[in-house]
């Protein structure tokens, strides 16, 4: 008897996410513990959210996420250029190199290097999978209701979820 996934169950996934290329960008099943998020609290994408609603334990579940329903199309105005003294000044700057920075609302977003000129450094803030197609393969492994800290702290506690 297992119970479907619905709002206010904490739900433990494995799962693989691969890019169009068919490339795995993200595993959880190479040894790793299962992933517990609490279903409706908006800790895993809100299209992968939708597509697990009414599934249950042992489901393997294909979802195909455009990019605007995963981490949004690539905004150019997310490029920009920052003074080179922005940055500390013993830190080697180097195209690739990603580090995190803050959006215009203060929120942690990761950072990519992506040219330098002169004292000038253009910088990326857009998602690293801004723009991509993605596609999760989800095993469901375990469903059980949420205990009331965990839907005050809006996630789960214990195995594969927060410990603190
Ligand atoms: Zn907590």
């Amino acid at each position: 008897m297992s119970s479907p996934i619905a709002e206010g169950k904490v739900v433990g996934i494995y799962y693989t996410l691969k890019n169009d290329a068919g490339e795995v960008l993200d595993t959880n099943r190479k040894g790793g513990k299962p992933l517990a998020y609490l279903h409706g609290a908006g800790n895993i994408l809100p299209g992968l959210e939708r597509a697990l609603l009414g599934k249950v334990k042992n489901d393997d579940v294909e979802v195909h996420l455009e990019a605007a329903d995963a981490y949004g199309e690539v905004n150019p105005e997310a490029v920009r250029q920052v003074p080179r003294a922005s940055f500390p000044a013993h830190a080697e700057i180097v195209p690739g190199m990603r580090f995190t920075g803050q959006d215009a609302s203060g929120r942690q977003v990761p950072v990519a290097v992506q040219s330098i000129e002169g004292d000038q450094v253009t910088v990326d803030h857009n998602h690293p999978l801004a723009g991509q197609r993605l596609h999760f393969s989800v095993t469901v492994v375990g469903v059980r209701d949420a205990k009331d800290e965990e839907r005050q702290h809006g996630h789960p506690h214990g195995p594969g979820g927060h410990a603190h």
